[in-house]
């Protein structure tokens, strides 16, 4: 799905828990997502970086959108002898760079914990551990529900329960920092450059609406058992 275009100039911050900041948009109930799920997926993914300025991390998505597979004329000898191909290269063409200012977080998967509850356990019944349990199978229970002994390592893999998700604050602080210059008459700060930061914001969304999308739909896969 498309995401709307939106204007931060009307999200508002609202502290949340672990320290968190959402921004809600007070006109039409939209809201912020800090996205340490597609932060993580997108960290792990070798042809994106991490990198550090203005004193702080970003994700750079890197993607190749005009990329296409070029016939050289080459021909490509084949063992046989006989029929031969002709060679076709994949030109990457421009490299698109989408960055993502970051914050450290407390992991939202984990809740800080750095390990998690083994989701081969997900959806157990009581029956199910009073079956495959033996005899102590209510301390076994016990022992998944709160203890650690059945832990793995997180999900989102963050660094001991500190994870990455998007800083939408320096976004907006910018965008509102840019209304009050514009208003105040200062000619560097052009509704233009608010627009520009608005439509960065809608490109961030978009890709996080894209990825829930595709992790929705894989999720329905595995239930139909696809
Ligand atoms: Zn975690």
């Amino acid at each position: 799905m498309k995401v709307k275009e939106i204007d931060l100039g009307n999200f508002e911050a609202f502290p949340a828990e672990n320290g968190q900041v959402y921004y809600h948009d007070v006109k039409n109930y939209d809201y912020l997502d800090n996205a340490q799920d597609y932060v993580s997926n997108e960290l792990s993914d070798d042809s994106n970086e991490l990198v550090s300025h203005h004193n702080r991390s970003w994700l750079v998505i890197v993607s190749y959108p005009d990329q296409e597979w070029v016939a050289t004329g080459r021909m490509i000898p084949r063992e046989s002898g006989i029929i031969s191909d002709p060679e076709r290269v994949l030109e990457l063409g421009k490299e698109c760079r989408l960055e993502i200012p970051l914050m450290l977080q407390i992991c939202e998967r984990c809740k800080g914990k750095g390990t998690m509850g083994n989701p081969a356990f997900n959806g157990t019944s009581i029956e199910w551990w009073q079956e495959h349990g033996g005899p102590d199978w209510k301390e076994d229970l016990e022992e998944y529900a709160h203890g650690d002994m059945y832990d793995v390592e997180c999900e989102y893999n963050c660094d001991n329960g500190k994870a990455f998700g998007i800083d939408w604050t320096w976004l907006v602080t910018r965008v509102k920092y840019a209304f009050k210059m514009h208003n105040e008459n200062h000619p560097i700060h052009s509704s233009e450059y608010v627009e520009s930061l608005n439509e960065w914001t809608v490109k961030i969304r978009q890709h996080i609406e894209d990825y829930n999308e595709y992790q929705a739909e894989r999720r329905s896969e595995e239930r139909w058992g696809y």
